[in-house]
Protein backbone atom coordinates (compact mmCIF):
# COMPACT_ATOMS: atom_id res chain seq x y z
CA UNK A 1 0.00 0.00 0.00
CA UNK A 2 1.74 3.71 -0.52
CA UNK A 3 0.43 4.99 3.05
CA UNK A 4 -1.11 3.46 6.12
CA UNK A 5 -3.53 6.26 8.13
CA UNK A 6 -2.69 4.79 11.00
CA UNK A 7 0.97 4.62 10.24
CA UNK A 8 2.89 7.39 12.42
CA UNK A 9 5.54 7.23 9.58
CA UNK A 10 3.14 7.38 7.29
CA UNK A 11 1.75 10.77 9.10
CA UNK A 12 5.64 11.98 8.94
CA UNK A 13 6.60 11.89 5.50
CA UNK A 14 3.00 13.68 4.96
CA UNK A 15 4.09 16.32 7.13
CA UNK A 16 0.55 15.78 9.39
CA UNK A 17 2.98 15.09 12.64
CA UNK A 18 6.12 17.05 13.33
CA UNK A 19 9.87 15.66 12.80
CA UNK A 20 13.39 17.13 12.55
CA UNK A 21 13.75 15.94 9.33
CA UNK A 22 17.42 16.22 7.88
CA UNK A 23 17.42 14.82 4.90
CA UNK A 24 14.25 14.43 1.53
CA UNK A 25 14.79 12.71 -1.27
CA UNK A 26 12.23 11.60 -4.09
CA UNK A 27 11.75 8.27 -2.05
CA UNK A 28 12.94 8.71 1.11
CA UNK A 29 12.90 11.27 4.24
CA UNK A 30 15.43 10.93 7.00
CA UNK A 31 14.53 12.66 10.47
CA UNK A 32 16.13 12.15 13.82
CA UNK A 33 15.51 9.59 16.02
CA UNK A 34 13.01 11.08 19.32
CA UNK A 35 15.01 8.96 21.55
CA UNK A 36 18.68 9.16 20.15
CA UNK A 37 20.90 6.13 21.09
CA UNK A 38 24.48 7.89 20.07
CA UNK A 39 25.09 11.67 18.75
CA UNK A 40 24.05 11.08 15.74
CA UNK A 41 20.45 8.71 15.54
CA UNK A 42 18.71 9.12 12.49
CA UNK A 43 15.74 7.09 10.98
CA UNK A 44 15.42 6.50 7.01
CA UNK A 45 12.21 6.01 5.76
CA UNK A 46 10.59 4.98 2.41
CA UNK A 47 7.77 7.13 1.39
CA UNK A 48 5.70 4.03 0.00
CA UNK A 49 4.22 2.17 3.25
CA UNK A 50 5.59 -1.04 3.53
CA UNK A 51 6.04 -3.07 7.08
CA UNK A 52 9.64 -3.79 7.05
CA UNK A 53 12.84 -3.62 4.78
CA UNK A 54 12.16 -7.23 3.02
CA UNK A 55 8.90 -6.13 2.12
CA UNK A 56 10.17 -2.92 0.59
CA UNK A 57 12.77 -5.21 -1.19
CA UNK A 58 10.34 -7.02 -2.76
CA UNK A 59 7.80 -4.34 -3.21
CA UNK A 60 10.15 -1.89 -5.17
CA UNK A 61 13.98 -2.61 -4.70
CA UNK A 62 14.74 0.91 -5.71
CA UNK A 63 13.51 1.81 -2.21
CA UNK A 64 16.07 0.31 -0.54
CA UNK A 65 18.94 1.37 -2.42
CA UNK A 66 18.07 4.80 -2.07
CA UNK A 67 17.55 4.07 1.51
CA UNK A 68 21.04 3.01 1.85
CA UNK A 69 22.31 5.97 -0.21
CA UNK A 70 20.68 8.33 1.70
CA UNK A 71 22.02 7.08 5.27
CA UNK A 72 25.54 7.52 3.57
CA UNK A 73 24.79 11.50 2.74
CA UNK A 74 22.69 11.69 6.00
CA UNK A 75 25.71 10.56 7.75
CA UNK A 76 28.58 12.38 5.76
CA UNK A 77 27.10 15.52 6.45
CA UNK A 78 27.49 15.22 9.49
CA UNK A 79 30.82 14.24 9.69
CA UNK A 80 30.79 10.60 9.95
CA UNK A 81 32.43 8.19 7.34
CA UNK A 82 31.81 5.51 9.88
CA UNK A 83 28.07 4.28 11.00
CA UNK A 84 25.49 1.31 11.92
CA UNK A 85 22.37 0.75 9.86
CA UNK A 86 19.97 -0.95 11.51
CA UNK A 87 16.73 -2.48 10.18
CA UNK A 88 15.08 -3.99 13.08
CA UNK A 89 12.09 -6.64 11.56
CA UNK A 90 9.58 -8.16 13.98
CA UNK A 91 8.46 -7.61 17.21
CA UNK A 92 11.09 -9.79 18.85
CA UNK A 93 14.24 -7.89 17.21
CA UNK A 94 12.48 -4.70 19.16
CA UNK A 95 10.16 -3.49 15.57
CA UNK A 96 7.96 -1.44 16.97
CA UNK A 97 7.20 1.06 14.27
CA UNK A 98 5.31 -1.13 11.21
CA UNK A 99 6.61 1.04 8.86
CA UNK A 100 10.09 0.40 7.42
CA UNK A 101 12.78 2.09 8.50
CA UNK A 102 16.52 1.95 8.42
CA UNK A 103 18.35 3.24 11.59
CA UNK A 104 21.50 5.23 10.90
CA UNK A 105 23.87 5.70 14.12
CA UNK A 106 27.02 6.90 14.52
CA UNK A 107 29.37 9.37 16.54
CA UNK A 108 30.04 7.09 19.71
CA UNK A 109 32.37 3.64 19.99
CA UNK A 110 29.85 1.01 18.31
CA UNK A 111 30.70 -2.70 19.92
CA UNK A 112 29.91 -5.65 18.02
CA UNK A 113 28.00 -7.92 18.99
CA UNK A 114 24.95 -5.85 19.26
CA UNK A 115 22.86 -6.45 22.54
P1 LIG B 1 12.10 0.29 15.92
O1 LIG B 1 12.11 -0.05 17.39
O2 LIG B 1 10.74 0.00 15.30
O3 LIG B 1 13.23 -0.32 15.15
O4 LIG B 1 12.37 1.85 15.83
C1 LIG B 1 11.38 2.82 15.95
C2 LIG B 1 12.07 4.08 16.34
O5 LIG B 1 11.16 5.15 16.17
C3 LIG B 1 12.53 4.13 17.80
O6 LIG B 1 13.94 4.29 17.85
C4 LIG B 1 11.78 5.33 18.38
O7 LIG B 1 12.56 6.08 19.28
C5 LIG B 1 11.40 6.12 17.15
N1 LIG B 1 10.18 6.88 17.28
C6 LIG B 1 9.00 6.46 17.82
N2 LIG B 1 8.07 7.43 17.75
C7 LIG B 1 8.68 8.49 17.15
C8 LIG B 1 8.22 9.80 16.78
O8 LIG B 1 7.08 10.19 16.99
N3 LIG B 1 9.13 10.62 16.19
C9 LIG B 1 10.41 10.23 15.94
N4 LIG B 1 11.22 11.11 15.36
N5 LIG B 1 10.87 8.99 16.25
C10 LIG B 1 10.01 8.15 16.85
ZN1 LIG C 1 3.59 3.87 6.99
Amino acid sequence: MSADPDCLFCKIVAGDVPADVVHTSERTVAFRDINPQAPLHVLVVPRHHEPNAAATASADPLDLAEIAITARAVAAAEGYDDYRLVFNTGAGAQQTVFHTHCHVIAGRDLTWPPG
